[in-house]
């Protein structure tokens, strides 16, 4: 019989459709992804066309000087950097000026790798200019929210090959990020009486250890009891902090490890997928929010949400999340 599980983080009701259930291997498939050259002398990212990007707002070199990550403005931004917010509201309309910032990571000077495939140091430097990011983004007081991602794949709404992720700073506090952190202060307060839900809830995950996919000594991986979708993983830090521009440089090649290991373990066991990761986290300001507590999703995009997820906002899961995990772990990926 199918279960409905409730995920208690985002408050969302999952089928896990146990009868429609797919084995794990049924959802590999096979790209090839060195097709692509090294170097595309079109492509605004690679090296040697620095030129055709916007001016760079943060770079990290290695010990050549050669640029390892360069984060520039988005050139097709959907908000605008210049202006200040001016609000409308009547009766019937409410608005205000579409000003916002959105950035370009790009995370390697070669055109044909993928995060998975790139070195610790290199995932390391990534890291390092989304804290940079972040925290300046929010030195914007136009900025009321940023969102960390990275989309790859055309299934997960990119077709540029160069590897990069992006950031974004609304004007605006999203509703989802709003439901969030609703649920989170719910549960703090009257379910918890005065625990994180998060911290609570990761101690479940590491004790059941069903669904747990890798851990080190700060961060622990795992496919949560009520995924959302088939290989969905959220990677939390062990250490209670609601802001993910307050990460320490001790936990940064921590980090490193573990998404490379899993973003790996999705490339060699589901044959290179479409995947979306977002960094969920409050600002610096709300760092220190005994509530809420920053965290990585990563979610391939394996099946398509339709009529049942749009009119309901429920979700339906055709793998079991356990087995997901197995599978996972199984992954032979060798040393990194
Ligand atoms: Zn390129
Ligand atoms: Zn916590």
């Amino acid at each position: 019989m199918p279960e409905v599980r409730l995920n208690q983080i985002t408050g969302d009701w999952v089928i896990i459709a146990t009868e429609r259930a797919k084995r794990p291997e049924e959802f590999k498939h096979v790209r090839e992804h060195s097709a692509f050259p090294e170097h595309s002398p079109s492509c605004p990212f690679c090296t040697g066309n620095e030129a055709m990007t916007p001016a760079e707002t943060f770079r990290l070199t290695d010990d050549e000087g050669r640029w390892t990550v360069r984060v520039v403005p988005n050139k097709f931004s959907a908000l605008t950097p210049e202006g200040v917010i001016v609000k409308r509201r009547d009766d019937l309309r409410e608005c205000l000026s579409g000003v916002g910032l959105h950035e370009v990571i790009i995370e390697s000077p070669m055109h044909n790798t993928t995060t998975a495939l790139l070195p610790l140091n290199r995932i390391g430097d990534i890291l390092v200019a989304y804290r940079h990011r972040q925290i300046a983004f929010y030195d914007d007081e136009r900025v009321e929210h940023v969102i960390i991602f990275k989309n790859h794949g055309e299934d997960a709404g990119t077709s540029l090959e160069h590897p990069h992720s992006q950031i974004v700073g609304t004007p605006v506090f999203p509703g989802q990020v709003m439901n969030r952190l609703n649920e989170a202060i719910r549960n703090y307060y009257y379910v918890n009486f005065g625990d994180c839900l998060y911290c609570t809830y990761m101690k479940g995950e590491k004790d059941d250890g069903l669904r747990v996919v890798s851990e080190n000594e700060h961060f622990l991986a795992f496919v949560p009891y009520a995924a959302l979708s088939p290989f969905h993983v959220w990677i939390y830090p062990k250490r209670h902090n609601a802001c993910y521009g307050h990460i320490t440089d001790d936990e940064i090649p921590a980090l490193a490890v573990i998404l490379k290991e899993i973003l790996l373990r999705l490339y060699v066991g589901l044959g290179n997928p479409d995947y979306n990761y977002v960094i969920r986290s409050l600002s610096p300001g709300g760092a220190d929010a005994k509530y809420f507590h920053w965290y990585l999703a990563i979610v391939p995009r394996l099946t398509k949400a339709a009529g049942f997820e749009l009119g309901t906002g429920m979700y339906i899961n055709t793998s079991l999340p356990e087995e997901s995990a197995e599978f996972l772990r199984n992954v032979p990926i060798g040393a990194l």
